[in-house]
């Protein structure tokens, strides 16, 4: 049996704990070390080195030690052949863009994107380079087949998407895209490769951002790019080399640190949302919870069937109040913080949505701005005591 398939054989923990890991055959350490160097020792005839690849350890932002480490922890935990990691998770995002698209493709991608998306592609590609884009709402499939095009190269969605937490078939879309020669790439920040796997549900790539769950403890950013090697080449070459955004062997290995845990944080963020959701609906100051998890979501069906342990730490939710409550309503918060980001350890809030350009695109109850609430590891009857006094404070 190969190593490729013996390490399939194992199950995800497993897999968290061990690959990509080894012992550092230069020290005997259990734990293979950070490396800082930003270049390494070129090879007896250096005319045999292709500065463009990332085969061997040439230069950093070819590839460092670090980088490859994680690199194959999340190919293994994705399903996928190979990963490519940068500097962040829009880094992984526009690298893809960027080396997939040429002036004259069509790209169908979500209408509930991480705002980034929504730029580079509603704003920046079309604009500069002349890639046709199309918004999409993907909750329906019909909807996107009806949006592909004779030159549609692409087909790019969010799942759970965010901040509505709406959820696309990725079966189905990949389906879609694969009769009409495109290719399907999901955002996989919201749910983590413990809860879903786009790749082993027809995808070509799973995007993820690394600063979110898989580092899960909020002091590091990085971003990865899981799917073939054929692809991801075109990547390591195009984006990764030219457009430098590196990631630092440092968050590397943070990265690769928080990521042991993965599985075991995300059973607590799976368990303690639901349970914050159900109590958030039941609530009279609350005009609407979106959290996938809930009998009540329009996505409910469709998240069971593609999120195998669970769905996710982030939900959003409405309050019948006006803006100055919100407001007073987070500064009565206590052990919840005020910020962006998610996936964290520690609970996060953040009020969105009132001066958000693209409400338009968002379901109705969304309109009034609503807050994104990114649960945490906390106990849940704590946070749900947070919430409850911040309420009462405001009269809610
Ligand atoms: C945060 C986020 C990103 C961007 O990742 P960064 O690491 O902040 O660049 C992309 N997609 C989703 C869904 C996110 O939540």
């Amino acid at each position: 049996m190969s190593e490729k398939e013996f390490e399939k054989e194992l199950g995800f923990q497993t897999r968290s704990v061990h690959a990509g890991n080894s012992p550092d055959p230069a020290t005997g350490a259990i734990q293979r070390p950070i490396t800082m160097a930003n270049s390494y020792v070129l090879p007896y005839d250096p005319s045999t080195v292709n500065w463009s690849t990332a085969e061997g350890n040439v230069y950093t932002r070819n590839g460092g030690a670090n980088q490859k480490y994680l690199q194959e922890k999340l190919a293994s935990l994705e399903g996928g052949e190979d990963c490519v990691v940068l500097g962040s998770g829009v880094a992984a995002l526009s690298g893809l863009f960027f080396s997939l698209l040429e002036s004259g493709d069509h790209v169908v991608f979500s209408s509930v994107t991480y705002i980034a998306v929504y730029r580079l592609l509603n704003e920046l590609f079309n604009n500069k380079f002349k890639v046709e884009t199309t918004i999409v709402n993907t909750t329906d499939p019909d909807a996107v087949r009806a949006a592909i095009r004779p030159n549609t190269k692409l087909i790019h969605i969010e799942t759970p998407g965010n901040p509505t937490l709406e959820i696309s078939d990725i079966r189905k879309i990949a389906e879609i895209a694969h009769e009409n020669g495109a290719l399907l790439s999901v955002d996989n920040t919201f749910a983590s490769p413990f809860n879903q796997r786009p790749i082993e549900l027809g995808a070509d790539f799973s995007i993820e951002s690394l600063t979110k769950y898989i580092n899960g403890h909020g002091d590091a950013m990085g971003g990865a790019i899981i799917g073939k090697k054929e692809y991801l080449d075109i990547i390591r070459a195009q984006a990764q080399v030219n457009l430098g955004a590196t990631i630092s062997p440092f968050n590397a290995w943070l990265i690769m640190r928080g990521s042991v845990t993965l599985p075991l944080r995300m059973k607590q963020h799976n368990e303690n949302t639901l349970k914050i959701a159900q109590w958030l609906e039941a609530q009279p100051g609350v005009s609407f919870v979106a959290y996938p998890g809930l009998e009540s979501n329009k996505g409910h069906e469709i998240a069971k069937s593609q999120m195998k342990n669970g769905f996710g730490g982030v939900l959003s939710f409405g309050l019948k109040a006006d803006h100055d409550t919100y407001n007073k309503f987070v500064s009565n918060l206590k052990i919840i913080t005020s910020a962006v980001s998610l996936g964290h350890d520690g609970t996060l809030i953040v009020f969105l949505g009132e001066d958000d350009e693209r409400q338009y695109l968002y379901p109705e109850e969304f309109h009034n701005g609503f807050f994104r609430l990114s649960v945490g590891l906390e106990d849940s009857e704590d946070l749900i005591n947070d919430l409850k006094n911040a309420f009462n404070a405001v009269g809610l």
